[in-house]
């Protein structure tokens, strides 16, 4: 008899022989999130020694720099008591901890302050916890899988590279409309997938309203949208401030991607041993939250909200040495400054998005200029 094999590649092939090609959002949600073999159950993802870094892996600047725009909204907003702070896919816990520190100026901030952490991952979810036991006064967040269960209050929300591990359908434009591109075994090897286009209108291809240019690529993401949507309603509703940090599409065409050990990896070989991601369309969760009656910032390039918000004057101040620092030389925090801040590196291609309640003007970060 032979071995079972139990990689997510043969899993993927039988679901596709049973089922039929599935949709690329279907494949994403296996490859990433499947129970016993998904590339979040299984590997240990950030930083230097995992598949890639972000920017709270990179510099504890990034996530004190979100911790002064956390601090600075609230007030803006009255200093409500309690504040949901609500953080979307908090990874290996760094960017929050980083915020964390921060916010140790305001004792009244942290008594007012109930946190919330939206993570699917039971593996990441522990090392969030490990984290964030290792902090001073250590915050008492609570878990949850879905923003959905999160309780409603005035609430200001962080979001960083998670829009980009969510599920993306993607569409090619053709003669008799917008087709599904779909994943298929390949014929010629066992171990690799391809792409199908579906022959047929597929369910999602009622996400698109009209026909466009023959050979038009475009990506669809049903769960960030609905979750953009939940987030722009509770602002409505509850009033508060929302930060959405993520690498944008410089264009038309497809961009899932998959990288393993900080390299580029055909996202079609080896389900589950490479994280994917895709490119997040601003343009779609603007007008989406434009629509909810919230108002929208930006959105702007990443080293230029670092900028507004001081990131050089800290840089500066870890280089003499003041205040906590988790770096040791100089070297270390000038080239981490760069690659956050610098337009060839991640300054232009992550952009940033706030999505806040209306009275909020001269948000900090966005108006480099005209501030009061
Ligand atoms: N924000 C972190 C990690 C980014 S990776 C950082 O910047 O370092 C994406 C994170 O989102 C991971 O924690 C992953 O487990 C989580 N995630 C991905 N899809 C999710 C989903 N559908 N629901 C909840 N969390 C999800």
């Amino acid at each position: 008899m032979s071995p079972i094999n139990r990689t997510l590649a043969s899993q993927i092939r039988r679901l596709i022989k049973i089922g039929g090609p599935l949709t690329v959002a279907h494949y994403m949600n296996e490859a990433l999130h499947n129970p016993s073999l998904g590339y979040y159950k299984k590997r240990k993802p950030f930083g230097k020694n995992g598949d890639f870094i972000t920017a709270p892996e990179i510099s504890q600047m990034f996530g004190e720099m979100i911790g002064a725009w956390c601090l600075d909204c609230w007030q803006k907003l009255g200093s409500p008591n309690p504040i949901l702070l609500v953080e979307l896919g908090p990874g290996r816990g760094t960017l929050l901890s980083d915020l964390w520190r921060v916010t140790s100026v305001s004792k009244e901030f942290r008594d007012a302050v109930q946190i919330c952490l939206i993570e699917k991952s039971p593996t990441l979810k522990t090392l969030q916890q490990h984290q964030l036991s290792l902090l001073d006064s250590p915050p008492s967040p609570v878990w949850y899988e879905n923003l959905s269960e999160v309780p409603d209050g005035t609430i200001l929300m962080v979001a960083n590279e998670f829009f980009d591990a969510l599920p993306v359908h993607q569409f090619v434009s053709g003669d008799a409309g917008w087709r599904e591109r779909m994943v298929d075994c390949d014929p010629d090897d066992p171990d690799r997938f391809r792409y199908v286009i579906a022959p047929n209108p597929t369910p999602a291809t009622s996400y698109l309203s009209e026909s466009s240019d023959v050979g038009e690529e475009v990506e669809i993401s049903p769960m960030g949208l609905t979750i953009a949507l939940e987030v722009a309603t509770r602002i409505s509703k509850c009033r508060g401030a929302a930060l959405i940090v993520d690498f944008s599409s410089k264009g038309a065409g497809f961009s899932l991607q998959a990288v393993r050990e900080h390299q580029y990896h055909d996202p079609l070989v080896a389900p589950g041993e490479a994280d994917l991601a895709c490119a997040v369309n601003f343009e779609q969760l603007s007008s989406l939250a434009t629509k909810s009656g919230v108002s929208v910032h930006g959105p702007l390039g990443q080293g230029e909200f670092l900028r507004s918000l001081g990131i050089d004057r800290r840089a500066e101040n870890l280089m003499k040495n003041t205040g906590f620092d988790r770096t040791n030389s100089t070297n270390d925090i000038n080239s981490q400054l760069r690659r956050l801040t610098e337009p060839h590196l991640m300054g232009e291609l992550f952009k940033v998005l706030a999505i806040t309640s209306n009275e909020l003007r001269n948000l900090p970060g966005f108006c480099a200029n005209d501030c009061e």
